[in-house]
């Protein structure tokens, strides 16, 4: 199947090698006029699903049924998606933490200023796709200012609205610009990779709906929860993670104390570390889905606080 797109470099700069680092950029024109929404995904290398869920959006879109045009990025850190990390290898900085950036700083902060100046500046909504990582399993999307109609479109039983959002996010150049701008956080682990690809393009055609952009009815889990409160569990010690909760409980609800996995050396094979849910009632937003290698630090689980949620 062929793409209706238009296929376009932007230009960042020449890399010690020689070679152009370049932002790769589909143009989707529907036939009636519209928003501009802009798409992106891979800012974290090692996040390829958001890669296959661009490809499929695009593909499934018909020009003569789109009002407006998509601008879609289908891999953002190519260096960082090379080397599958979530951090630019050259300069070792998380492209997601050095927004605005400027032409003058290291390689990420200048990669983030051409994405504002060159590709935010285009668009009106602006929908940046995650996962959990190689390892990580999630699903929620991000309830920021201004998104909130958006980010309820995309599907997701879970929105988070932090009370501190972590900074020098995608987010800054289309606050900055006053249009809206969410993260949606699906799949990851390369577990249920078709299911969550699916729930990706669903999402983006909702958001689509919402914004006019296409005809339909926006489809909507039975029920949405916004959480508040979000505690990022990171292993204290590394070795090997053994879960205690399989993926089938990736969004369900669990009591306080609950063991979610234990880390074994893997020397000795004792137990480092057991991992427990905290709060009296928690909804698991991310989680481990099998046997896996875990480093101190890494994201373990993602459990939100169910008492300060609401429907
Ligand atoms: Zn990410």
């Amino acid at each position: 199947m062929t793409l209706n797109t238009t296929y376009e470099k932007i230009p960042v700069t020449t890399l010690a090698s020689g070679f152009e680092l370049f932002f790769p950029l589909h143009r989707l024109e529907g036939r009636r006029p519209g928003p501009t929404l802009g798409l992106s995904a891979v800012v974290h290398g090692d996040e390829p699903l958001t890669n296959e869920v661009v490809r499929q959006v695009l593909m499934r879109l018909d020009p003569a049924e789109l009002r407006g045009t998509i601008l879609a990025m289908p891999i953002v850190n190519t260096l960082a998606f090379e080397s599958l990390t979530r951090h630019t290898p050259i300069d070792m900085l998380d492209l997601n933490r050095n927004f605005p950036g400027g032409p003058s700083g290291w390689l990420s902060e200048q990669m983030a200023h051409v994405l504002g100046t060159r590709f935010v500046s285009q668009l009106d909504a602006h929908v940046d796709l995650h996962t959990g990582g190689v390892f990580p399993t999630v699903d929620y999307v991000y309830l920021f200012e201004r998104s909130r109609e958006l980010s309820m479109a995309f599907g997701s039983t879970f929105l988070f609205a932090p009370s501190n959002p972590y900074p020098g996010t995608f987010s800054i150049p289309a606050r900055e610009k006053g249009i809206p701008f969410f993260t949606a956080e699906l799949g990851g682990g390369s577990f249920l990779d078709a299911h969550y690809i699916e729930h990706g393009v669903r999402g983006v055609m909702n958001v689509m709906k919402q914004l006019g952009m296409l005809d339909g009815e926006i489809v909507r889990p039975p029920r949405q929860t916004i959480v508040t409160e979000m505690a990022v569990i990171r292993p204290q010690v590394g070795g090997m993670l053994h879960p205690e909760i399989g993926l089938d409980q990736l969004g369900k609800e669990v009591k306080g104390g609950t063991l979610l996995a234990r880390v074994l050396s893997p020397h000795t094979f004792e137990t480092l570390e057991e991992i427990r849910a905290p709060f009296e009632r928690g909804y698991v937003i991310l989680l481990r889905g099998g046997l896996m290698r875990v480093h101190p630090g890494d994201y373990g689980y993602m459990i939100a606080n169910a008492e300060t949620a609401r429907d």
